[in-house]
């Protein structure tokens, strides 16, 4: 559950009193990645573009630079920064409410395709190729209702658009000649499971390839199949069966079409353990309670999604307050009761002075964190290289 790079990291930077800290293992990263590249490599399977925003520090950029087809970003500070970490990445640009500049830099950066959230985005965005002289490549991006029950979220709302407003690009797209429509986009929930994620991709090129044709459209035709392969917190060691998934795409494929997919979290969660150390230990009200340095601002995740972030202790030779075998709650620094890592789990021992590694912290971590709060130093970063 933890390397034996990052463990030996973690004890050297509690000896330099450097904690908490962020700790990736890039090897394990590229592992991972390369594992997902390779059940995804036969014909007709997709490319993979990197979801940035799941995390976009410019070293984990890089790791898995050789690994993917691309990266997807979702706003004019993500695709500058992705930009400079990757000067030659294929990039595509996604995300509700893109302002007229951001769609600027799109066609200044060179991204290779936007995805558009709706007509009125498509009419700007027009107008802007137009006045700078440029083409544009698009994919439309797509809400399909549906049934996403039992899914971790579901992309319902404002996100692209319903088949009715779908229908109020055409004339748009007629009057655009810049404009080239080159698919579809869609990203519709996250948390689903290999089979799962294949029946949603079927419902999505179901849909647009019946689309595209009543349309009229001609040439070469992308869909994009979204994000949101499922991670599972609860289980560190299980992940998402990308070789089923693979397979899955594969058999759908026809000839002419590129598919896409755009997975963020499955990626990069696995890669970076939030380290730590136990400040204090005691009971109040009949429950264990472990105070550690740093707190949910710089990992909001377990309050966002309501789970125990999963973790290992590293007993140190400590002295001080200890519990022993009993359920105990992990928390930070924060004056909330919300500031919880994990609640009432068994741990053999843990005393003051021990440290903490939170797995899973490569994804949603520190860039969703409300960092400023309480003014707590900020964590240190380090990206490992075996
Ligand atoms: C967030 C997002 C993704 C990545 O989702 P993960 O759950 O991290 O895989 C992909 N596409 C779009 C449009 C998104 O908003």
């Amino acid at each position: 559950m933890i390397t034996r790079l990052v463990e030996d990291h973690a004890q050297a930077l509690a000896r330099k009193a450097e904690l908490p800290a962020f700790v990736y293992d890039l090897a394990a990263l590229r592992g991972h990645a390369a594992e997902v590249k390779e059940a995804l490599s036969g014909p007709g399977a997709p490319e993979i573009f990197y979801a940035a925003k799941a995390n976009p520090d410019a070293p984990i950029l890089r790791a898995l630079a050789p690994y993917v087809d691309g990266i997807e970003v979702a706003s004019g500070g993500e695709l500058a920064h992705v930009r400079e970490a990757l000067p030659d990445a294929r990039l595509a640009f996604g995300g509700p409410g893109k302002t007229d500049d951001e769609l600027e830099l799109a066609l200044n950066l060179g991204v290779e395709r936007i995805h558009v959230e709706s007509p009125y985005e498509l009419t700007r965005l027009a107008s802007i190729a137009r006045t700078t002289g440029r083409e544009v490549d698009v994919l439309l991006r797509l809400n399909l209702a549906g049934d996403r029950s039992g899914v971790a979220l579901a992309m319902s709302g404002p996100f692209g658009m319903d088949p009715g407003l779908m229908e109020s690009c055409t004339d748009i797209l007629s009057a655009s000649p810049e404009i080239h429509l080159r698919g579809i986009h869609a990203h519709l929930a996250s948390g689903l499971d290999a089979s799962a994620m294949v029946a949603q991709s079927a419902e999505i090129l179901a849909w647009g390839r019946t689309w595209l044709d009543r349309i009229g459209h001609t040439g070469p035709r992308e869909f994009n199949l979204g994000g949101g392969m499922a991670v599972d917190y609860r289980t560190p060691n299980t992940r998402f069966d990308w070789k089923q998934y693979g397979a899955g795409i594969a058999a759908m494929a026809q000839p002419g079409e590129t598919l896409r997919i755009e997975p963020g979290r499955s990626i990069s969660v696995y890669s970076g353990w939030y380290v730590t150390e136990v400040l204090d230990v005691k009971k109040a009200h009949g429950q264990w309670y472990a105070v550690l340095r740093g707190g949910t601002m710089h990992i909001r995740t377990p309050v966002t999604k309501q789970h125990n972030q999963p973790f290992v202790v590293l007993n140190r030779d400590s002295a001080g307050p200890t519990v022993t075998n009993e359920p105990v709650t992990l928390v930070g620094q924060l004056c909330t009761p919300k500031d919880v890592f994990a609640r009432e789990i068994p741990t053999g021992h843990i005393t003051v002075g021990d440290l903490v590694a939170f797995s899973m912290s490569g994804a949603y971590a520190w860039n969703i964190s409300h960092h400023d709060f309480l003014m707590h130093p900020k964590p240190a970063f380090c990206y490992l290289d075996a």
